[in-house]
């Protein structure tokens, strides 16, 4: 089993970048922000009570987001490996991932973790907010709620895995394919070790 997290601020190229990774290794992709969008989408309660988080740009209870990934890691029993994306987003949250990793008897191999200045990724947001009919992308104000977000609750879940030396940063500026290219070397490093 190979399970990586992909790591980085709102905006930072985790979504395109999983897309390419997940084909790339043969990786399950569990994002928590689309799986929450989903159960927006079915109107379940878990969504209803999700959205009125999202809508401000806060982060939405541990409880929640932990039971979806649980419920996710026990639906894919014969997975070659994890690509976690938007999780975990507190320390709380890799606590209880790495607890849920280590009862399968795995756990995880890498971070990588992307770095993208915060005047570029308030562009790319507003950018992508005028074609993804995600509204928390259309107002300036939401998006600087949400890197404030990241800033106060989930950078130091980096200091976590770089406890147990995981974690690898990545520039998350450049090509879409020099960016794939960085974190293709890091996976191909840590594989081959
Ligand atoms: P982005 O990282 O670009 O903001 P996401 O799709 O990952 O987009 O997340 C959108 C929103 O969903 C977040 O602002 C937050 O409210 C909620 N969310 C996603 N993942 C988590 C998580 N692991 N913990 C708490 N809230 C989350």
């Amino acid at each position: 089993m190979f399970n990586l997290i992909l790591f980085g601020p709102p905006g930072s190229g985790k979504g395109t970048q999983s897309e390419k990774l997940i084909s790339k290794y043969g990786l399950i992709h569990l994002a928590t922000g689309d799986l929450l969008r989903s159960e927006i989408a079915a109107q379940t309660p878990l969504g209803m009570e999700a959205k009125s988080f999202m809508d401000k740009g806060e982060l939405v209870p541990d409880e929640v987001v932990i039971g979806m990934i649980s419920s996710a890691l026990d639906a894919n029993p014969d997975a070659g490996g994890f690509l976690f994306d938007g999780f975990p987003r507190t320390e709380a949250q890799a606590e209880a991932l790495d607890k849920l990793l280590k009862l399968k008897k795995t756990g995880i191999h890498l971070m990588l973790a992307l770095e993208v200045s915060e005047s570029e990724l308030i562009s790319r947001l507003l950018n992508r907010g005028k074609t993804s009919g995600r509204s928390d992308d259309v107002n300036e104000d939401i998006i600087r709620a949400r890197i404030a977000e990241y800033h106060k609750k989930t950078s130091a879940v980096a200091d976590h895995y770089r406890k147990f030396d995981k974690v690898k940063q990545i520039k998350g500026e450049g090509s879409i394919e020099e960016i794939f290219n960085s974190l293709c070397a890091e996976i191909g490093r840590k594989k081959s070790l």
